[in-house]
């Protein structure tokens, strides 16, 4: 048997373990300091947005679209093997489109991805209205509707995946900070194929034949304790939860909607998530950086951009206000998917920034084809 121990439980490291319990002669450990789900992972929306990106090749769309492909069968393969339930929405993400002169980028993208075998439709304002009467259409020159980009809730979806892995045979230790590493006694960098044996906890160790780093913000000391120090930046969220009288536009029809880069998520009854913030806090340290308090202002400013174009959202009553810290890389790209230079047997698997959500599976997918491998 094959041991991989994963180390972070928030929805990447849950979506590694559970593609690798599916894998025969793998044995999966996963490790974290804090229960499941905590993490930037309880901030997080869960707008996947795919198709409606702007990324069309290279690797950050081969990762969206094997995500995307792999959510198709997802959500329901995890509820059906676990009896959780999962909330999504699979009713498209709609982007509304406020400038004329962004429409020739559009249109260049519904060609591209036409060809790609994937809808986009461009619909004209008064399609907007109809379909979506809680929309206000001032302003908006276009609505941009992608059928196949949807929203998963990342707390549903992450406790389904350690469920699902669990019921594969994984094994879960929560409430357990990883401090160290057995077979690192070099003093400086190791050049190549240097082996880690086993991850330290204050209270146990766990041998390991590979190790996957899915630790997001706590991510740069334990790279440092194995001299390969990997830096991951905080990027500030807030959020919002609002509730109103009765559902707003259609109660057939209910997508996502996106204006301003200001996400609108129809949770099912008459319950929406607006956000998010993007702030970026100054150079603080990552324990300063958690212990900070957001500013309400720039929720504020979220929710007044929402009420733009969805009126009735004024006259909700916000019943949940939150905020969490995005796993941003520090001098490379999201997501750090590749081994930890010298070392032959670790995995890094972090700094998804603003859609870990979406990538988890693609990440999950490219982990595992590299670890299931012989050797
Ligand atoms: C407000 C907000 C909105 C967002 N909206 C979206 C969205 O709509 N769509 C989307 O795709 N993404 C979204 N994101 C981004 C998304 O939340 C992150 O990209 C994703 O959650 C990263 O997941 P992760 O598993 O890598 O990290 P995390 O969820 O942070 O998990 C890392 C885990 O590692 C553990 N850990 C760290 N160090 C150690 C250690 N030494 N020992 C043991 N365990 C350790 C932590 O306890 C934690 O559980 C949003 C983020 C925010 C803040």
């Amino acid at each position: 048997m094959k041991r991989i121990t994963v180390i972070g439980c928030g929805v990447v490291g849950a979506a590694i373990a559970y593609e690798l319990s599916l894998c025969p002669g793998i044995q999966v450990v996963v490790v974290d300091g804090a229960p499941p789900a905590q993490g930037s992972t309880a901030a997080a929306l869960g707008v996947a947005m795919a198709v409606i990106s702007h990324k069309v090749k290279g690797r950050n769309w081969r990762l969206r679209e094997r995500s995307l492909k792999r959510y198709q069968t997802l959500i329901l393969e995890l509820a059906s093997l676990t009896g959780r339930s999962i909330q999504h929405n699979a009713q498209g993400i709609l982007s509304l489109c406020f400038a004329a002169e962004d429409l020739p980028r559009w249109r260049s993208l519904q060609a591209i991805r036409q060809g790609q075998g994937y809808p986009l439709e461009i619909w004209e304002p008064g399609q907007v209205g109809d379909r979506c009467p809680h929309l206000n259409g001032e302003g908006v020159v276009a609505g941009i509707y992608s059928p196949q980009d949807f929203q998963v809730n990342p707390t549903d979806l992450t406790l389904a995946l350690v469920a699902g892995a669990q019921a594969h045979g994984a094994e879960f230790y929560f409430g357990e900070p990883v401090t160290g590493f057995g077979g690192v006694e070099v003093e400086v960098a190791p050049q190549e194929d240097w082996r880690c044996t086993a991850v330290h906890t204050l209270s146990q160790s766990f041998a390991a034949d590979a190790i996957v780093l899915a630790t997001g913000l706590g991510t740069l000391p334990l790279t440092q304790a194995l001299h390969r120090p990997t830096a991951i930046g905080p990027v500030l969220g807030q959020a919002l939860r609002i509730h109103l009288d009765e559902p707003m536009g259609s109660s057939e029809f209910q997508p996502v909607v996106n204006g301003h880069d200001i996400h609108l998520v129809p949770l099912g009854g008459s319950d929406y998530w607006v956000g998010a913030t993007v702030e970026f806090p100054p150079e603080t340290s990552l324990d300063e950086a958690l212990a900070m308090q957001p500013e309400a202002a720039r929720l504020d400013e979220v929710l007044a951009g929402a009420i733009a174009y969805c009126p009735a959202l004024a006259n909700g009553m916000i019943t949940q206000r939150w905020s969490g810290l995005r796993p941003r890389p520090q001098g490379q790209a999201a997501p750090v998917i590749q081994p930890l230079t010298g070392y032959s047997n670790i995995w890094l698997a972090t700094g998804h920034y603003r859609n870990g959500v979406l990538l988890a599976p693609a990440t999950a997918l490219a982990v595992r084809d590299e670890l299931e491998r012989p050797g």
